[in-house]
């Protein structure tokens, strides 16, 4: 019952084994997910890339509304002054600075760039002790189609969900195969983890034959999403930090949500009513 009801919804969604998550988070997965009724759920994925999806057309809106992105030029350093940050430095060596900053990287990467002071506030100091869970995806091009659902889950393999990314008419196909909390694969070469997937792809699809495979890649995302294990919730913090010109955004701030892109929009919409209610307080 583990493995083949709970886990199916809570792996994908919280990237833990159901063992390991807080009945909290889990119970609210359920409620959103299952409980709710599917005229507030559908089970989507997108199709096209992220990148077209949300990222290129988010770009553009940004641009057409007067705003600059540096692409490929981290923040490296935040500069601290009079409890503001006064600074934001790019690791060209460019120096920014604006009367609200908003921070919209993970956890990890906020306390990088935070300076001593602020790393050792007793707000910002809980920010390691989030911890994350990897995703493992196999993206694999063959010049058969093997499939015809648009996405499988799979209950007793370790590949779990494969998604078909091909249009319905085309002869050859691309799939995609999703393994969440895949700690196990992570240090696995990959010449073991494809020999592992074709295995179980013969055994799901008994026509596959490895002459069929033109490429593969694979992609290890170490830290894919925080965990959502009992306690987490003590280190999310809120959108508002104690610095007075910087607000926190991004999935793992606490909005009640797992790391997730509604959690992450979420946060966004947030930081924008903070700052707004803020605005008509001056
Ligand atoms: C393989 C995978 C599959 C997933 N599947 C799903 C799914 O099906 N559904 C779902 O809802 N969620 C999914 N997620 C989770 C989802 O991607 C995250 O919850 C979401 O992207 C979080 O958004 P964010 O804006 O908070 O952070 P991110 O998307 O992580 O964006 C943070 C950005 O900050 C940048 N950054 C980091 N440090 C710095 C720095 N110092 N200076 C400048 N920029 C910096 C990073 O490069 C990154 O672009 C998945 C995640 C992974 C990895």
């Amino acid at each position: 019952v583990i493995e083949k009801f709970w886990d199916l919804v809570i792996l994908p969604t919280l990237n833990d084994h159901v063992s390991n998550v807080s009945a909290d988070m889990g119970f609210m997965v359920f409620q959103e997910s299952v409980l709710r009724g599917n005229r507030y759920v559908k089970l989507g994925f997108p199709k096209g890339t992220l990148d077209e999806v949300i990222a290129i057309p988010g770009s553009k809106f940004i641009e057409n509304n007067g705003g600059n992105i540096y692409l490929g030029n981290s923040v490296i350093k935040l500069l601290y002054e009079d409890n503001k940050i006064s600074t934001v430095e790019l690791r060209d060596g460019t120096k920014l600075s604006a009367d609200i900053i908003i921070s919209a990287i993970p956890s990890n990467s906020l306390y990088n760039i935070l300076p001593d002071e602020l790393q050792s506030h007793k707000s910002f100091s809980i920010l390691p002790k989030i911890e994350h869970a990897s995703i493992v995806n196999i993206h694999i091009w063959l010049n058969t189609k093997i499939m015809n659902d648009q996405f499988i889950n799979i209950i007793d393999s370790p590949l779990q969900w494969i998604f078909n990314k091909s249009l319905q008419d085309n002869k050859d196909q691309a799939l995609d195969i999703s393994i969440s909390d895949s700690k196990n694969l992570l240090q696995k070469t990959t010449a073991e983890i494809i020999d592992l997937v074709f295995s179980e792809l013969k055994d799901i699809f008994p026509r596959f034959n490895i002459n069929f495979v033109e490429k593969y890649k694979i992609i290890k995302e170490r830290k894919a999403t925080f965990r959502c294990t009992p306690n987490s919730k003590k280190y999310r913090l809120t959108n508002i930090s104690p610095v007075d010109n910087l607000y926190i955004a991004g999935d793992w701030v606490d909005t009640g949500w797992p790391s997730t892109m509604e959690s992450a929009a979420l946060s966004a919409s947030n930081v924008v009513n903070e700052i707004e209610s803020n605005n008509k307080n001056k």
